[in-house]
Formats: C-alpha cells, structure tokens, sequence
C-alpha cells in the first residue's frame, strides 16, 4: 500500500525506472532456491516492478545466497536492494546505498543505474534540489553508458523531471534523444507520452491530432493503457482549448473504465479532475460535482496536487451556484489551501532547478576558470624551462669562452715566451745574445757590487775563424761555434753569464770571482777547445782562441770598462800568437799565461792554419 502510494506521489517519474511490469510476466514461482543464481537475478530484475511482493522475497533469496555471487551479480544484488528500499519508501536508506553502490563500482552503467535510482528516490522525497543535483551529475555519464536500456532509464528520468519542473524544452530534448535512439516499443511509448505533454505545453502541436493519436495507438499496441490515457488528457485538453469541449467529455468518459483499471491514482485523478472542470464549463453540475468527488477520493492524503486544486474550485463553484453558502465557504478554504500548497510546491520546484541551474553554471565558470589557470601555469612552465634553458646555454656559452680565453692566454704566452727566447738567445748556439748578455751582466755586476763581491770578465775570440770557413764551408763553421758554446757551458756555473758578442767572440761574467780564479778558468776554457773532436765534420782541425780576461778589482763595476779591459787583453793575447790567456793587471798590464801554445800533435798542428 505504501509503495502505491509512493508512486501515486511522484507522479510519472517512476514510470520508466520502476517499469509499468504489463507484460513483463515472468512468474516468480519459477525461481527457486537451486536455479543458477543469475537466473534468480534476472527474474527479481524482470518482475521488481509488476509484483513486488514476489520480488521481495527473490530478494531475500539473493541475500542469503551472496556467499555465491561473482563481483558482478553481488553488484546487481545490491542494486536491487536500493530499489527495494525506494519501492518500500525507505528513501534514506535507499539513497545511502545507492550512492555506495555508485562510489564502490567500477561498472559505467551500474553507477550511471544507481545514481538514476538515487534521482528518484529523492523526486520521491520531494528534495528537488538534491535530485536535480543528481540527475546533472548522472547525465554526465550517459554518453558512456554502454546499455541502451539503462540510457534510456536514465534519459527517460530526466524528461520526465523536466516536465514536472515545467522545463518543457528541456522535457522534449530528453525524450526525442530516447526516440531517436531505437527505444524498444514500450520505452518508445513512454518518451512518446511525455514529449507530446511537453509540446502541447509549448504549443508546438500541430492543427491536426495525428501526432496524439498515432502516440495512443502506439501505447495501446503496447499494453501501457496508463500512457495511452495520459496522452488522452494531453488530447483532450486540446480539444477542450479549440472549443471541443463535448467532444473531449464524451473521449474522456469513454475510456474512464480503463483508465480506473490501470489504479493509478494520479491517472485517474488528472481524468477526473479535466472532467469536472470541463463539466462544469458546460454547467453540468451533477457530473461536474460527481467527477470532483471522484479526485478526492483518489487523493488521500495528498495536500499538493493540481488535480485536488481544479477538484475544491469546482465543487465551491457548484456549491455557490446552487447558493449552499457554507458549503461553498468550505470547499473554498479547501481550495485556497490546495492552490497554496500547489503553488509552494511548483516555487519549490522552480526553485530547485533555479538553484542547480546556478551550480551547473558556476561550476562551468569555474572550470573554465582553473582552464584558464592551468593554461597561465602551463605558461608560465613553459617559460620556466625556456628560462633554463637560456641558463644553460649563458652557462655552456661562459664555460667555452673562459675556456676559449684560457686556451688564447696560455698560447699568446707561449708566443710571449718563446718570442722573449728569442729576442734573448743567440739563434745558432742558444746562449745569450749580446742585448742579453748585457743586460744579465749589468744587473749581475750591480748585484755584486751591492754585496761587496767581486767579479770577473773573461772575453775570448776564436782563432783565425775566417780560415775554417774558407777551408771547409760555413756550415762547419756553424759547427765548431756550437761545440765552442757547449763546451764553454761547462766552465759557467747558474750565477755566471756566458754571451756570443757577436761572429766568433764570446764572453763569460764570472760572479763573485777574482781575477786569478777567472785566469784559472780561462786558461782550462782554452785547453778545453782545443781538444774538441772535430772528426764529425769529416775534417780534423784545431779550434783554439785569445782569451782576455779582467776583474772588478781591476776595472770596476761598469760592464762597459771590464769589457774594454778585458777586449784590450784579448787583443794583446793575439798579438802574442794566440791561442794563450792574457790577464789584465792595472798599469803593467802583464801577460800571464797559464800556458803559452797549445800542445797539438804534429798532425793537427800541420793543419791548424795560420799558426
Ligand atoms: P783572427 O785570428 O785574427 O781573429 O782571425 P779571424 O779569421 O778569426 O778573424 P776575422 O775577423 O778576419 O774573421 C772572422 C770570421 O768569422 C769572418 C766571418 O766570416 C766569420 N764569421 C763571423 N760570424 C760567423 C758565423 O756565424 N758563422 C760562420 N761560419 N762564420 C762566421
Ligand atoms: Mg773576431
Ligand atoms: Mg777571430
């Protein structure tokens, strides 16, 4: 009794979730404890509309055989225990598991079925707002339902809500998207019914009653009398507004029978309620009063319908007319009550809609808002990483820049280097140029000189050079000036300067060293060439030279003085035949050799030219 109450109170929107169930005719006895589980399932799925109380207890059955069910089937059980509660007006309960339901599966169609059953049960409930909410957030997955059944359930919950909310473009886009998607024959009938109500709203009917018609026989094919009758209403309102008032009358009295078959409540009220109403346009009272009577005692306890409303006004109209004033006073209070509780109802709903209209809309804005965010950070990102890229490249391009300056610094002081190398080095034997030699000279005198050190020159020229060039080329020429470099090397300690003046003179600073120290030196130098081995040359040879050798003691400090002094004894050396050391000694400026002529074997002394 309940459950047909339920119905009775949220009008059609049930129709299509719960299915009307003519037609259905599975018998419930055929399900026993030992038929395959999903046989059971599918039977309790086909009669949970048409036999509710068969369906209960295959539920029950379920329940206990849980232990049995796959994943799938312990989520159909679970639907059907939500729908069960709906039917049984446990709404909470119902919402609470059908929203668990739709959290655990994983399943498009099952969340989108539950989340359909859970618009409803709130429609039952009168939450509007909280259906509407659902019914959004549901529709967002219809696309994606897989089932054309549960798409249509869901479409169809969603045209009907549309209606009863007086949002009839809405009403109509929902069910011709039902109808233009191969609806079965039944669920076609039912889109069909609530698009026509939906256009007759909209005054998009055409002049002529085909479409209706062709909607009532569609319905009548299929066994869905309650349907068939609503679009009757749908018809004879038309009739009624292009002055056929009879005509709609006589259609509608016709089929009340049939219409008082099917037992729903709100058919047979808004039948009712449309008779009374065009009765008493035609000042038929007894009817018109009969037929009111009539939606009362369908209505029960319902305070908020539109039929109850067009009931109390037409029984205070006949009342006033036959002037039963008290009556009339009655049945107006009546009215005024209804009408007001109707209107509430109708704000509530408008109200509803207005509300989730404005959700769905900031919700958008907001979407579009974090788009737009996320489009700035993205940016944003994507400068980042240009920005660090650029870093590196600076970094890449520094690194190879002080590298590159490094690499210039290091070669331009190599070039630096050997470039002073060379302006300080005698090209052919590698000592020190004169330029050089002077310099080092200078600053090793001064050196000495600050010390209180002495030190001592020894200046030496080789012997008749012009003839070994001449006699056996220049290049053993080069030669012999090499070895005499060499060789001399080995009378220079670090502190000492060793110099080629110029062609075949040389001059070595000795530091810190007296005169007869440097006389000692000269005089191993000069022994020291002549026994260089000359035989490489494929000539054998003698290389002697004048050596002329001062000191500080003798001539001072100034490179210039101990060079002339040092010059004026080479100079005497070779006036006094050469090959022999002459050392420079104040006024007497005596020679004192070491030894005289060098001892060369007969041979060699055969050879040496000009001696
Ligand atoms: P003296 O004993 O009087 O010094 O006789 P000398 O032949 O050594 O003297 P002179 O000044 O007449 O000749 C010097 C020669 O040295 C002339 C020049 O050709 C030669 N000479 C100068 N520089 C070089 C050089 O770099 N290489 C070669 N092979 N010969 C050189
Ligand atoms: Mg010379
Ligand atoms: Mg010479």
């Amino acid at each position: 009794m309940l459950a047909r109450k339920m119905i009775g109170k949220v009008l059609i929107a049930l129709i299509l979730v719960v299915g009307v169930g003519v037609g259905v005719g599975v018998g419930a006895g055929a399900a026993h404890a030992f038929a395959p589980l999903e046989k059971v399932i599918d039977q309790a799925e086909a009669i949970r509309s048409s036999d509710p109380k068969s369906f209960l207890r295959l539920l029950k059955q379920l329940e206990e055989r849980s232990d049995e069910a796959d994943a799938e089937q312990r989520e159909r059980i679970e639907y059907l225990k939500a729908y069960s509660l709906v039917f049984e007006g446990k709404i909470d309960q119902a919402v609470t598991s059908a929203r668990a339901l739709m959290a655990s599966t994983k399943d498009i169609d099952t969340k989108f079925r539950a989340g359909v059953l859970v618009v409803n049960a709130y429609a039952l409930n009168r939450q509007f707002t909280e259906g509407l909410r659902q019914l959004e957030s549901s529709l967002s997955l219809v696309n994606d339902v897989r089932s054309r059944d549960v798409r249509h359930q869901g479409l169809g919950v969603a045209a009907l809500m549309n209606l009863q909310i007086g949002q009839n473009r809405q009403a109509l886009f929902y069910s011709e998207r039902i109808l233009s998607d191969k609806p079965d024959g039944r669920t076609a009938c039912l889109a069909r019914q609530v698009q026509l109500d939906a256009k007759h709203n909209l005054a998009l009917l055409g002049a002529d009653d085909s479409e209706l018609t062709r909607g009532i026989e569609q319905c009548t094919r299929e066994r869905e009398p309650a349907a068939a009758n609503f679009i009757r209403i749908t018809l004879a309102k038309k009739w009624a507004e292009q002055g056929q008032r009879d005509r709609a009358i006589t259609m509608l009295q016709k089929h009340l029978r049939e219409v008082e078959a099917t037992r729903y409540p709100h058919l047979i009220a808004e039948v009712k309620a449309l008779l009374a109403e065009l009765s008493l346009e035609k000042g038929d009272m007894g009817a018109a009063e009969a037929y009111a009577q009539g939606v009362l005692a369908q209505s029960g306890n319902l305070t908020s319908t539109l039929p109850l409303v067009k009931a109390y006004r037409t029984l205070y109209e006949v009342a006033q007319q036959r002037s039963e004033v008290e009556k009339a006073l009655v049945y107006y209070q009546n009215f005024a009550e209804a009408d007001k509780a109707y209107l509430n109802e109708v704000k509530a709903r408008e109200l509803a809609y207005q509300i989730v209209r404005q959700e769905t809309l900031q919700k958008t804005q907001q979407i579009n808002l974090l788009d737009q965010q996320n489009q700035v950070l993205q940016l944003q990102r994507k400068v980042d990483q240009q920005a660090a890229q650029n870093n590196r490249l600076i970094v890449m391009l520094l690194i190879v820049l002080v590298a590159s300056i490094g690499y210039w610094a290091f070669k331009i002081k190599r070039v630096q280097l050997s470039l002073k190398k060379m302006a300080e080095t005698d090209a052919l034997t590698g000592i020190c140029n004169r330029h050089h030699f002077t310099i080092r000279a200078e600053r090793a005198l001064a050196e000495c000189a600050r010390n209180g050190e002495q030190a001592a020159l020894i200046m030496y020229d080789l012997d008749h050079f012009k003839n070994i060039n001449d006699r056996f080329g220049h290049g053993t020429g080069d030669w012999a000036l090499k070895e005499v470099a060499e060789a001399s090397k080995g009378f220079c300690r670090r502190i000492d300067v060793l110099g080629r003046l110029g062609g075949e003179e040389f001059a070595i600073l000795m530091y810190g060293c007296d005169l007869r120290a440097a006389a000692r030196v000269a005089e191993d130098c000069r022994v020291r060439l002549a026994q260089i081995d000359t035989r490489e040359t494929g000539h054998v040879f003698a290389i002697t030279g004048s050596f002329g050798v001062t000191s500080s003691v003798q001539s001072g400090y100034s490179l210039a003085r101990l060079l002339s002094h040092a010059d004026r004894q080479l100079y005497r050396a070779k006036h006094l035949g050469r090959n022999r050391v002459c050392v420079y000694e104040n006024e007497s400026e005596a020679v004192r050799a070491a030894s005289n002529v060098l001892e060369l074997p007969q041979r060699e002394r055969s050879e040496h030219l000009g001696a």
